[in-house]
């Protein structure tokens, strides 16, 4: 396209998009044939977008797989989810399990308590009473008076006074 020919630009867009041909371009272009060609091919890039646009108004409906992958999505999620209370079926089955080796654990025990010696069940019962070292930490100051009751006569507010303000 020559130079002369750029004020024909917009005509020959214009003319590719409406088909409108001025009675000046016309004339123009029977004796450019630079502008012809580019008419033609703003024309045919025209032709080309518009059968691509029913394509792209299809292409934001749903395809016609799109139902069925989204129903085998949800079954799949289904499964996944029945596949949790599965598990999580197991894990009860497994606390049950526990639980019951506990019982029966509690059963043998009372059966053989007086078999225990004082030493095994003193060890047994500082066992249980056994902390975790940083119990400590979580003590809180005072915690002696809220877990025993002071006896009568007794005061945990033990304030030992001053021998100055005696006098
Ligand atoms: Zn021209």
């Amino acid at each position: 396209m020559t130079k002369a020919c750029e004020k024909w630009k917009d005509q020959l867009l214009e003319a590719a998009l409406t088909g409108a041909r001025p009675k000046d371009l016309q004339v123009h272009l029977q004796s450019c044939r630079d502008c012809t060609t580019e008419l033609r091919d703003l024309e045919a890039l025209r032709a080309r977008q518009d059968s691509m646009l029913p394509l792209l108004v299809k292409g934001s409906q749903p395809s016609t797989g799109f139902r069925a992958r989204v129903l085998a999505a949800a079954e799949a999620s289904g499964e996944r989810k029945l596949g949790m209370r599965w598990r999580s079926w197991k894990l009860a089955g497994a606390m049950a399990t526990a639980a019951t080796v506990l019982t029966i654990g509690a059963i043998w025990y009372r059966a053989t308590a007086q078999k225990i010696s004082d030493d095994e069940l003193a060890a047994a019962q500082k066992l249980a009473e056994w902390r975790a070292p940083s119990d400590s930490l979580l003590a809180i100051p005072g915690q002696e008076i809220l877990r025993t009751t002071p006896k009568l006569g007794e005061s945990y507010l033990n304030v030992p006074m001053s021998k100055v303000e005696e006098e």
